[in-house]
């Protein structure tokens, strides 16, 4: 195994996914604190401004409810949890709930655009340290950020928050969400992981924002074509990989049997259709307004959890999440083990997790016809 795969998520930990998702044991939460963000980015799927909050139908969690629940959670046998956003360093109890979810014991993440961490918030995390910060790298520029993220000194703040973090050995992994906004930067931004001998996971697929504006709605959204996503998606690993490894890659995609990068597991058992990723079996995700979903890219199966305990919405939501199927034209595909779609983008795309997603058709077969280019040029 490739050194640096160990430290994107180490094999004891997919031991104890493997065994949490056979048993149905929720080893895994995420606490979704505020979609309230001080970036607002072109492909963002979640965020939404304060008084849109203010007027939605839900009341938005206190600290106390999400402590309560994460005690119930621990009870059931969750031990990983992931504190996301919108930007979680804004939301006023962010500070008083990692502590006490760091304290209580669990192995806590936090996903953030880095842009708010200064000095003072170095200082207290070196104190109690997360077992890792997801920091989103959107551009390797201030006008990359100004005009993806309408944050025009975002890069300054985050590169300065990035470097201020390394120096206290807080550890960090920059993930990166690729689009027409910032595909320019995408060598310099792997340059400036890879001089910080730092993991970059890139991603060229943006979910439609379903849970920003509803199914079939795509207001203030952009992304790339398929084309274009399959094309950046390839050009990552070329990037990445050296020469060997990326000609490797590049035949099992063409062959139709490359590893899917960044997945551990397949998202759909190919017998039944049924869903075989780890939301709803052994994962599990609270909206900033109180629903337990299996996944935060989409609003459905839902449960109210501010109705039962956690072990009762756990309980109805794995039933629930047993009930979804992928379309029997992927489950049947020959793409199918190069192709990234999964449940929850078929419902993102089609708004039924057994429609076809078209997007992720043409992308699938644009990434095999570059490949299948790439090595006959070469004569591999
Ligand atoms: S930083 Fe993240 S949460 Fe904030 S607007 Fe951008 S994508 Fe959305
Ligand atoms: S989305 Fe398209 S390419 Fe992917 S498995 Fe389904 S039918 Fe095949």
């Amino acid at each position: 195994m490739d050194p640096s795969e160990v430290k994107y998520e180490a094999p004891l930990t997919k031991h104890l996914f493997r065994k949490a998702t056979s048993r149905g044991m929720p080893l895994s939460g995420t606490i979704e604190v505020s979609p309230v963000c001080n970036f607002n980015c072109r492909m963002c799927y979640v965020r939404k401004s304060p008084q849109e909050v203010a007027a939605g139908e839900r009341r938005m969690l206190e600290v106390g409810d999400r402590l309560r629940i994460a005690a119930q959670a621990r009870d059931a046998g969750a031990l990983y949890m992931l504190i996301t956003g919108g930007e979680p360093f804004l939301w006023p109890g962010f500070c008083i709930l990692y502590e006490e979810l760091v304290r209580s014991g669990f192995l806590v993440t936090v996903n953030t655009n880095g842009s708010l961490i200064d000095k003072d918030t170095v200082e207290w995390l070196k104190k109690l340290p997360p077992v890792r910060l997801n920091i989103t790298l959107y551009g390797a520029s201030d006008e990359t950020y100004g005009r993806l993220c309408r944050s025009p000194q975002g890069f300054t703040k985050t590169a300065a928050a990035v470097d201020m973090l390394r120096a206290a050995g807080v550890p960090v992994k920059l993930n990166c969400s690729l689009t027409p906004e910032n595909a320019e930067d995408l060598e310099a931004m792997i340059a400036f992981a890879g001089e910080r001998d730092l993991i970059i996971e890139v991603n060229t697929y943006m979910f439609p924002p379903v849970r920003r504006c509803g199914s079939g709605k795509t207001e203030d959204f952009e992304r790339f074509t398929p084309e274009e996503a399959a094309y950046y998606h390839i050009k990552r690993y070329r990037l990445q990989y050296g020469e060997e490894r990326y000609a490797d890659f590049l035949a099992g995609l063409r062959d139709g049997c490359a590893r899917i990068e960044g997945l551990d597991e397949y998202c759909t058992d190919p017998l039944d259709g049924k869903v075989s990723c780890r939301a709803g079996k052994a994962a599990w995700w609270i909206t900033y307004d109180g629903l337990m979903t299996p996944c935060g890219m989409i609003d459905r199966p839902s449960v109210d959890i501010t109705k039962d305990s956690f072990a009762a919405c756990w309980e109805k939501l794995r039933e629930e999440t047993d009930k979804l199927r992928l379309s029997g034209v992927c489950q049947r595909c020959e793409s199918r083990s190069v192709c990234h779609s999964c449940a929850a983008m078929a419902y993102a795309e089609t708004g039924t997790t057994e429609g076809i997603p078209r997007y992720l058709c043409k992308m699938t077969r644009e990434m095999q016809r570059l490949a299948a280019e790439y090595l006959r040029a070469k004569e591999l």
